[in-house]
């Protein structure tokens, strides 16, 4: 699975961490379809068990206006893609904290509701985007809750995704989820999300401002972030255990 944020229309890698330029944005989608992966949304990966190989979940948290954008690129390949919504600011200004976040709207209903009509998945990200684990019971389940009901109002369908704001979760926050009626809720933990895991804590990839298309490719190759520095270990590993093997030929 992977996590984006905003999609940054131009060229120019963004100052955000969590933002990508659109011109990456098409890039990243372009060599994910040249090598053979197929998109599915959350509630597919989480409940269907014949996906081939090569399947990824893209995934948008907190709804930028700017991934309308993001959801043309994907429509226009046949790609698909789930976005994480806060019921309480659907259309209007995030007022949750975001270090350095570029200033922008959310997306409205009607834009979440054509975005459902091509094929995207629409799921819930809490009504106000604050961190779980410190909420009492009841005010973490309202958050909860409120976002599934309030979204499925709004779009008239029902909401089988969901995703903890901050990636902040504990095992009542998945417990509550499970009883709001979601199939699964994805988290910010960094791995592949494996069939036989917790649908309640599924894994994601982050995907930065400064990655491109082959940096991508190897996040979800490998299922880490940790790509540069884990390939070249395992490189350095290879030349040391040669050279090891080579210096006993020539003693032996
Ligand atoms: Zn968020």
């Amino acid at each position: 699975m992977l996590m984006y944020h905003s999609v940054m229309p131009g060229h120019n890698v963004p100052d955000w961490p969590w933002a990508v330029s659109a011109s990456r944005f098409e890039a990243q989608l372009d060599a994910l379809q040249a090598g053979g992966w197929h998109t599915v949304t959350q509630s597919e990966l989480a409940s269907d068990a014949h996906l081939p190989a090569r399947t990824v979940a893209i995934t948008f948290d907190d709804g930028y206006a700017d991934n309308l954008f993001a959801c043309e690129a994907l429509a226009r390949r046949g790609m698909c893609a789930t976005w994480f919504i806060v019921s309480g600011f659907i259309g209007k200004t995030p007022r949750w904290t975001a270090d350095g976040r570029p200033p922008q709207r959310l997306l409205d209903a009607s834009e979440l509701r054509d975005m459902q009509r091509v094929g995207m998945e629409i799921g819930a990200h809490s009504v106000s985007h604050r961190r779980l684990t410190e909420l009492d019971d009841m005010t973490m389940e309202l958050e909860v809750a409120d976002s599934r009901k309030i979204l499925a109002e709004t779009l008239g369908t029902s909401v089988s995704s969901f995703a903890y704001p901050y990636g902040d979760w504990d095992a009542r926050c998945a417990k509550a989820v499970e009883a709001a009626g979601y199939g699964s809720a994805s988290t910010t933990r960094t791995g592949w999300a494996k069939r036989d895991d917790n649908p309640y804590t599924l894994r994601r990839l982050t995907v930065f401002n400064t990655d491109t298309a082959s940096t991508l490719i190897r996040k979800v190759s490998l299922g880490s972030h940790e790509i540069a520095s884990s390939a070249l270990l395992k490189q350095m590993g290879r030349q040391v255990v040669s050279k090891m093997s080579a210096g006993r030929g020539r003693a032996g």
